[in-house]
């Protein structure tokens, strides 16, 4: 029986927000995600900042990633992910930027209110309480109120609640056509399956423009690609932002930030993508970050390890559209999340929630949830860890990579991104052989048929 009340299309951050808030009610749904695990989409390739300040204040993605914020933290704390609160510091190497700090300061607390306090600091501040920002710092604006997340295992935790309070999942099917009829959705999959629902929303980030063309509503996105350069630590105890006098609409101009894993990111910048495929970095990408950023550093940068590239899908009015179906108000568009659509996916899926109640959708609460257990790693728990440490940049043991495949992660990719194996200094060139062996032995299969993310990515020749 393959009728449900609600299909999602999409298992990137912002469908699996809302499956999780859907997942507190009596319902049956379900997720279709054309990638062999969920957050391989634009959620993988982020920063992995809850942020505060998005311009313009109006903006609808601004409001929402205030209150994405705000929501952020009951969610971690429920579902087990790490959310490190920090404070970004907005620093004027320039004397002209020093004059302006007061009154972008001002503006600031106009618009953050009590929530997200504002506070000016001066060149003794930052000496202390950042030692390797530049000597060139003048002063700076404090806020307060962002944070870094785990982003890989809130991606994994939202789906893991999900699934075990009912919603189903449906991995590595591409839906590609859409029916609307009188009282029922029909949904076909490239795998010739035919699912039916009252309601239906469309999540697909990128292809967001895609399955909107599916329900005959149309959109077009600009390709936003960001580039983001990753060092073996982090360099400063904040976030770190050039201050500018005039922002750029379209992007918050990236900053040197960190991880929960205590790695350094710088980025990231905004260039037009070829196409949605291309997540290529290229030098003029990497000599843009370090011509911004390493500046504001004295000469202790850590030693960048990777660069990767994402794509933001940017709308023609530059802001989130959450809107109705011209066709029918039981199908519900998320369309536009380029940043900061991570920070703002709890309030995203909120909207898309009530939108979906206002078309019809009885929210009855369950009487019980069922809670996501924890990933135990051994890192956050030195004694209760269990077997030997295979992935030693990252800390992670052999047992831990079998519990991702037995959690779900068929790939070396899902991996990698579940536990954090071979995403450290060496980026698995000690330890990568022997992650293929875990996953083979602990799928019964030969190490030849492990691939890095399904399809035809053979890691092992035969
Ligand atoms: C470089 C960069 C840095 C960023 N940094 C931040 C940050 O620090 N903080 C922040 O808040 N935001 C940040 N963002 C933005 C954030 O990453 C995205 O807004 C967010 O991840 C979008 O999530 P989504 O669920 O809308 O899309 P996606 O993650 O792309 O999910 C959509 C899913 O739908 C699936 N799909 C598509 N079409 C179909 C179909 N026909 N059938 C089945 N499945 C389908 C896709 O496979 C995909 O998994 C950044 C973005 C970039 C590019």
């Amino acid at each position: 029986m393959n009728r449900y009340d609600v299909i999602i299309i999409g298992a990137g951050i912002t469908g699996l927000m809302t499956a999780y808030k859907l997942a507190h009610h009596d319902l049956k749904i379900i997720v279709v995600e054309a990638n062999p695990e969920p957050g391989w989409g634009v959620s993988k390739g982020h920063a992995a900042v809850v942020h505060v300040v998005q311009l313009p204040f109006s903006s609808k993605k601004s409001k929402m990633a205030r209150e994405g914020n705000k929501m952020m933290e009951d969610i971690c704390r429920e579902l087990g992910v790490r959310l490190e609160r920090t404070s970004t510091l907005i620093v004027a190497t320039k004397i002209h930027h020093l004059l302006a700090l007061p009154f972008m300061a001002l503006y600031l607390r106009l618009n953050l209110g009590r929530d997200f306090p504002v506070k000016l600091r001066g060149r003794r501040y930052l000496r202390h309480e950042e030692p390797n920002l530049t000597e060139r710092a003048l002063g700076a604006i404090e806020i307060y109120g962002y944070g870094v997340v785990d982003s890989f295992d809130l991606i994994y935790a939202l789906y893991e609640f999900s699934a075990a309070n009912g919603a189903e999942f449906l991995f590595g099917e591409r839906v590609i056509d859409v029916e609307i009829g009188n009282d029922e959705i029909k949904v076909k999959t490239d795998k010739d399956r035919l699912l039916t629902s009252n309601f239906l929303v469309n999540a697909g980030g990128l292809w967001a423009d895609e399955i909107a063309g599916l329900t005959g509503d149309e959109i077009t996105f600009e390709l936003g690609k960001g580039v983001i350069l990753v060092f073996d630590r982090r360099q400063t105890k904040r976030l770190i932002s050039p201050a500018y006098l005039k922002p750029d609409p379209k992007t918050k101009g990236g900053a040197i930030m960190f991880t929960v894993e205590g790695r350094g990111l710088w980025g990231p910048n905004l260039r037009t993508a070829k196409n949605k495929e291309d997540v290529t970095v290229e030098e003029e990408d990497i000599k843009a970050l370090t011509d911004k950023f390493g500046p504001l550093l004295k000469e202790d940068l850590g030693i960048s390890i990777k660069a990767y590239a994402g794509i933001r899908p940017i709308p023609p009015e530059n802001d989130f559209r959450i809107t109705y179906s011209s066709r029918s108000r039981r199908i519900v568009h998320i369309l536009g999340t380029e940043s900061p659509a991570y920070t703002a996916s709890p309030a995203i899926a909120e909207k898309v929630v009530s939108m979906l109640a206002s078309s019809g959708l009885r929210l009855v609460p369950k009487k019980k949830v069922f809670p996501r257990e924890p990933f135990p790693r051994i890192r956050d728990n030195p004694e209760g860890g269990k077997g030997e440490i295979v992935c030693l940049c990252s800390m992670v043991t052999e047992e831990e990579i079998r519990e991702a495949v037995r959690r779900g992660s068929k790939t070396l990719q899902g991996v990698m991104f579940r536990t954090g194996a071979g995403m450290g200094i060496c980026q698995g060139g000690r330890c990568m052989a022997e992650i293929v062996r875990i996953i083979a032995e602990e799928l019964g299969t030969d190490v030849e048929e492990v691939t890095l993310r399904g399809g035809n990515t053979w890691i092992v020749r035969k």
